[in-house]
């Protein structure tokens, strides 16, 4: 179950307020989206002291030297991925789980792909906590996206790769949508979403982001 919005705690009614005003001034103004973004309890997918920072506009530090993205970014990638109840969607870079249960409403089926075990591990136990049934996290090397449920109709990768991986395109729908940071590490990459037509491929640059790159293969932790 996903939380009430109002709360017994005005202090969180506030900070929510305040979150979901801040995400429109950012530019989220697809109200499905701003629905997902208000009810998801962003401070179960954050441990200790970050817990109390959950409602600000900031990406912060998670398990495994990643980070849970920027709400306003997972709002505007959310909202130019153009989800619908009939879309499969692949996610590559599950980390904490947060932008897979901000699809898992708007979407009839989510995968995601983590190269963390223990990120893939805690993320699966919350959105199963809450109650997310269309959301699969799996252990797996992202980069060669999951062949065996493709077609995608639309792909969101949340780590930054120097170009979309070709897996990963091969793996989308003709008409299928992909919402993607390009670009080297450590730099500033570019957001940008591609669309896959009958003649091709068409991109659009959607600005400036910062991401943890896409590395390949799974990571050594257990
Ligand atoms: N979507 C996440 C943001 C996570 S940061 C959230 O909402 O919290 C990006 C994640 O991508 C990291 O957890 C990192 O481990 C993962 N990642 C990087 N390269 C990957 C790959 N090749 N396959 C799967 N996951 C990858």
């Amino acid at each position: 179950m996903m939380a009430d919005p109002h709360s017994d705690d005005p202090a969180l009614d506030e900070q929510r307020m305040q979150f979901v005003f801040e995400l429109r001034r950012c530019g989220v103004t697809d109200t499905a989206v701003l629905n997902a973004l208000e009810r998801t309890p962003r401070e179960q997918f954050l441990e200790g002291l970050f817990r109390a920072r959950a409602y600000e506009n900031t990406p912060l530090p998670i398990a495994c030297g990643q980070t849970i993205s920027q709400p306003s970014v997972v709002g505007l990638m959310t909202q130019a991925l153009d989800v619908t109840k009939r879309c499969k969607v692949l996610e590559v870079g599950t980390g904490s789980g947060y932008q897979a249960a901000i699809l898992s409403p708007l979407a009839r089926r989510v995968y995601s792909l983590e190269r963390h075990k223990p990120l893939a591990r805690s993320a699966t136990k919350l959105l199963e906590r809450l109650g997310l049934v269309n959301v699969t996290v799996i252990a797996r090397d992202g980069s060669r996206g999951l062949p065996e449920q493709a077609p995608f109709d639309r792909i969101i990768l949340t780590a930054a790769a120097e170009d979309p991986p070709a897996n990963l395109l091969a793996q989308l729908r003709v008409g299928g949508i992909m919402v993607l940071p390009v670009g080297q590490s450590d730099t500033v990459q570019q957001l940008i979403k591609v669309v896959k037509t009958e003649s091709g491929l068409e991109y659009k640059d959607l600005g400036d982001v910062r991401f943890v790159p896409l590395v390949e293969g799974l990571a050594e932790d257990v």
